[in-house]
């Protein structure tokens, strides 16, 4: 057995015992590991608060095979993000951040912009000016150009048709189950379809080609639709609402 290093982001840690807690840990250039780490008895001990919920740290571990935990051996905190505690909408979209890492991406799967992407995002959340939505919705966005499932914007994601969009004005519409936005042709025939506002698909574009667009000031109706369309698409793709998404503001 091998000793492995890694530098990790705790995604959700379960008390397993008094001595010990188990931890999935999403690191740089691993994916998702999952361990357990045993803990001190008495005193509330480093490797213990390296493993708090959306801690960045550093680990040493044992790869056990496949269906087991790995066995942690070392854990040292490397950034907190203090920021997140003080600003509740800024909480509530870091626990999602942490929920969708964890529940999407596949055990020792590495995604490594996707990580650097979830830091900014981490550090980005609950800082004074920063509109917690549009953060949130590049982080979407990154995750599901990762993932392979970016939303077809520029053409009907039905017929891939460029003509009408956005040309299709009023008339645009998103289909989450056809992975994005339709021609009025295609449109009746996609029962979950919803209007989609120049506006929603103009900022979608922005949000997912930029890494700066996030910082531009968003109307509240832009972002509300932002909000529901993201939601329903990443819920269609997971086969479930997930868990954070009704406490999530725009
Ligand atoms: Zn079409």
């Amino acid at each position: 057995m091998a000793t492995e290093k890694a530098l990790a982001l705790v995604l959700r840690t379960t008390d397993w015992s008094e001595t010990s807690r188990i931890a999935t840990l999403w690191t740089l250039g691993l994916a998702n590991v999952r361990g357990l780490g045993k803990r001190g008895r008495r005193l509330r001990s480093n490797f213990d608060s390296a493993l708090d919920l959306l801690t960045l740290c550093s680990i040493v571990f044992l790869r056990k095979s496949s269906g087991s935990l790995d066995q942690l051996t070392e854990a040292q905190v490397v950034q907190r993000f203090p920021r997140l505690s003080t600003d509740l909408p800024a909480l509530y979209a870091a626990y999602y951040v942490a929920e969708l890492l964890s529940d999407w991406t596949e055990d020792y799967d590495p995604h490594p912009s996707l990580f650097d992407e979830a830091l900014e995002t981490l550090r980005a959340l609950g800082t004074a000016g920063v509109a917690t939505g549009p953060r949130l919705a590049r982080f979407e966005l990154v995750l599901l150009q990762e993932l392979g499932y970016s939303p077809v914007l520029e053409a009907c994601a039905v017929c891939g048709k460029p003509d009408g969009i956005p040309g299709a004005g009023p008339s645009l519409a998103f289909s989450a189950a056809a992975g994005g936005v339709l021609c009025a042709a295609c449109q009746p025939r996609q029962r979950d379809r919803r209007p989609l506002s120049l506006a929603a698909w103009q900022a979608l574009r922005a949000l997912g080609e930029s890494g700066e667009a996030w910082r531009r000031e968003w109307g509240p109706a832009v972002r509300a639709e932002l909000r529901q369309v993201l939601g329903q698409y990443v819920t269609y793709l997971l086969g479930r609402r997930p868990r954070l998404l009704p406490y999530l503001g725009s």
